[in-house]
């Protein structure tokens, strides 16, 4: 493992994690909208790019093969196979982006969430539900062009990933999308707002409360 990672990074680092078809890539593309400074990661895929899909743009879609090279020079900040393809995030620009001040948000699956806590412990990690089993299932079968093996096991996985919520700090429920945003944004806001990220930059107007 690279120390690079492990740097003090001054950006804050959010995860969030969601049962597939949750709705939470459409969450978080709204809440970096209405954020400013908080930047959404793009992920490396080995799965092959849904209709409407982009490269460069929903992810970064490379082979198997490649995938497998950037694992072995360790160019992963965390990666998983789900559902039988592999997921990554890009640790150099991970660490960049938190370097140069911005707030970054990762959407990966619960594996990830952990490696990631482990790596980087400050990291802020969110977890979201839908609001039912059943709600999910709708959900899965509305927008998916996957065949039903591949829902089937999605709706599988997604009963274990519930299990994982008890690793995160903060819980989302996301049955109205507004709301939901507004809440994701609330966390985030006040995160940004803990004393140990303002010690420096209040210094200045504690400051002007010392007699002369
Ligand atoms: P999908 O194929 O529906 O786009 O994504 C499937 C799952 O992979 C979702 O749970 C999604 O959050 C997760 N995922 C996407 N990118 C990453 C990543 O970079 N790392 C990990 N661990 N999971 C990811």
């Amino acid at each position: 493992m690279s120390s690079n990672a492990d740097a003090d990074p001054r950006g804050l680092l959010f995860v969030v994690s969601a049962p597939s078809a949750t709705g939470k890539t459409t969450v978080v593309e709204q809440l970096v909208q209405v954020l400013p400074g908080l930047l959404m990661s793009r992920s490396y895929t080995s799965r092959p790019p849904r209709s409407g899909e982009e490269d460069g743009l929903d992810y970064n879609f490379i082979s198997r093969e490649a995938f497998e090279a950037m694992v072995a020079r360790d160019a992963f900040l965390e990666w998983a196979d789900v559902f039988g393809h592999y997921y990554g995030t890009g640790r150099d620009e991970t660490q960049a982006r938190l370097t140069a001040g911005e707030d970054l948000v990762l959407v990966i699956d619960v594996q990830g969430a952990r490696q990631v806590r482990d790596r980087l412990p400050q990291t802020v990690a969110v977890f979201m539900l839908p609001p039912s089993f059943a709600v999910l299932e709708q959900r899965l079968r509305k927008r998916s062009k996957d065949p039903e093996p591949e829902m089937a096991r999605r709706l599988e996985t997604a009963r274990r990933e519930v299990d994982a919520v008890a690793l995160y700090d903060y819980v989302v429920v996301n049955d109205l999308l507004e709301r939901c945003v507004a809440e994701l944004a609330g966390i985030v806001v006040a995160e940004r707002a803990r004393l140990a990220r303002r010690h420096e930059s209040i210094q200045p107007i504690i400051a002007t409360f010392r007699k002369k």
